[in-house]
């Protein structure tokens, strides 16, 4: 994956930019930062322009390698973008320019392929586009600087000799450190209370760098060995291209984008599962309903921005306070929903007074003041009081409804477990109220 501002980090300030010069509406630093990158790299690409000769057979080159990316984008474009973070596998025909190319093709290279994305894929504010291409650019051009001094002729990579194809794996780091070093600076800037962790480190992030890297390297030797060749390559990473798209689509579809939770939808088909899974094997389940108390006027206080911020970092509280294999999802609006597989009341009990207490501790920083929330939280416990979700949820519904009456900031259970033979007489399994 490269990271671009586009991709990879999505700062608070940069995602509510309006106006007709959206840049200058961002924090003086955030401004500073872009155009110094900008401008850092119109410089070098000047700078090795006046001392490359360009010859028609590296133009070549550098057309094969933009026109396979094209071919990538295209490929991909009809399947849709996920809504926020998406990645690509772009940098297997950057890398190559890298290598085989001298510098100044690698700083210019990302040009072409982000004017397209601007055009074909998704039309985003244009200084997130020149700064992504001058990120890119620059990370490459220096990758490619450090590949040249230690492998003077490009035509080594592909001889079959081992040590300059180890060089191009570490230039091919070189080149992903930088890049999302250059945006990690950026969103720190943007939000400086964003954690430096969250844009540089996840597993499945560097996961995919790896794949993306060695790809990149093999495209460049066969690259090497024949223009032609790129042929056989295109298909197969075309084809990993659509899959790693599937899969962010596939995510993004069960996901709320506002708290990075499941949706409603993909919380009830895991739900059901584990509840299935529970009965069978007699194990206890629990499920706690959470709703944030007097919501509305934190919105009306401070605005909705400052609401969906509280609303995200009160996902991240809850999620951060449970097992990996507890089911947590935003039910809509400024309620959670919470599945405890293997919880018995003492176990519900006592998370649902944890997750309380840890929101109720949380602070948000609004412009000029501080917000606290709390929650009130409704639990039900399986075969205690109901057997299928619909009864959990509306037995779970109950007991936050009476935590609310009573006062808020308070976790209840249902008053007494529902009667079930009674409750069935007339077939009805019953409704949300
Ligand atoms: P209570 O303690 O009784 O739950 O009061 P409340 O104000 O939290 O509940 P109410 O149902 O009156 O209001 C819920 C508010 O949540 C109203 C709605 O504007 C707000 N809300 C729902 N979804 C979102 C959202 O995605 N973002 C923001 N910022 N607000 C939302
Ligand atoms: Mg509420
Ligand atoms: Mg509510």
């Amino acid at each position: 994956m490269t990271a671009s501002s586009e991709t990879s980090a999505r700062p608070r300030s940069v995602l509510c930019s309006r106006g007709r010069w959206p840049l200058l509406a961002q924090p003086r630093a955030l401004v500073l930062y872009l155009i110094s990158v900008i401008v850092l790299d119109v410089v070098l690409i000047a700078a090795l322009a006046s001392v490359t000769s360009f010859r028609a057979a590296d133009v070549a080159t550098l057309a094969a390698l933009m026109g396979c990316g094209a071919v990538c984008i295209e490929a991909t474009r009809r399947l849709g973008m996920p809504a926020g973070v998406s990645r690509d596998l772009l940098s297997a025909w950057w890398l190559p320019v890298a290598f085989l190319l001298p510098p100044v093709y690698a700083v210019l290279a990302p040009i072409p392929l982000q004017i397209l994305l601007q055009l074909r894929v998704r039309a985003t504010v244009l200084y997130r586009r020149v700064f992504s291409a001058a990120a890119i650019g620059l990370a490459a051009g220096a990758a490619s600087g450090v590949f040249h001094r230690w492998v003077p002729h490009p035509a080594d990579l592909y001889g079959g000799s081992g040590r300059p194809i180890a060089v191009a794996a570490a230039c091919a780091v070189v080149f992903t450190v930088l890049n999302t070093a250059l945006i990690a600076v950026a969103a720190h800037t943007a939000d400086p209370e964003g954690r430096w962790g969250e844009v540089l480190w996840d597993r499945e992030r560097v996961l995919l760098d790896a794949v993306e890297l060695c790809l990149g390297v093999v495209v460049a030797v066969v690259c090497g060995l024949n223009l032609a060749l790129l042929l056989l390559v295109l298909p197969p990473v075309v084809l990993l291209q659509r899959s790693l798209l599937h899969a962010q689509l596939q995510a993004a579809a069960r996901t709320d984008p506002k708290t990075g939770l499941l949706n409603a939808a993909a919380w009830q088909r895991e739900a059901d599962t584990e509840i299935v899974r529970a009965r069978r094997t007699g194990v206890p389940l629990a499920l706690i309903l959470v709703d944030i108390d007097h919501f509305k006027r934190v919105n009306d206080t401070y605005g909705h921005l400052v609401g969906d911020q509280v609303l995200a970092q009160v996902a991240a509280t809850l999620r951060g306070q449970l097992r990996d294999y507890d089911v947590v999802g935003r039910f809509g609006g400024e309620e959670f929903v919470v599945l405890l597989p293997g919880a018995d009341v003492h176990e519900a009990r006592r998370v649902a007074e944890r997750l309380r207490t840890r929101v109720g501790r949380m602070v948000v920083a609004a412009e000029q003041a501080t917000v606290a929330v709390t929650v009130s939280a409704g639990v039900a416990i399986m075969s205690i009081h109901g057997d299928d979700l619909i009864e959990l949820l509306a037995a779970a519904d109950l007991a936050l409804y009476r935590a609310k009456e009573l006062g808020r900031d308070r976790i209840c259970l249902p008053a007494a477990p529902l009667a079930p033979p009674q409750r069935r007489a007339d077939g009805a399994t019953g409704a949300i109220p």
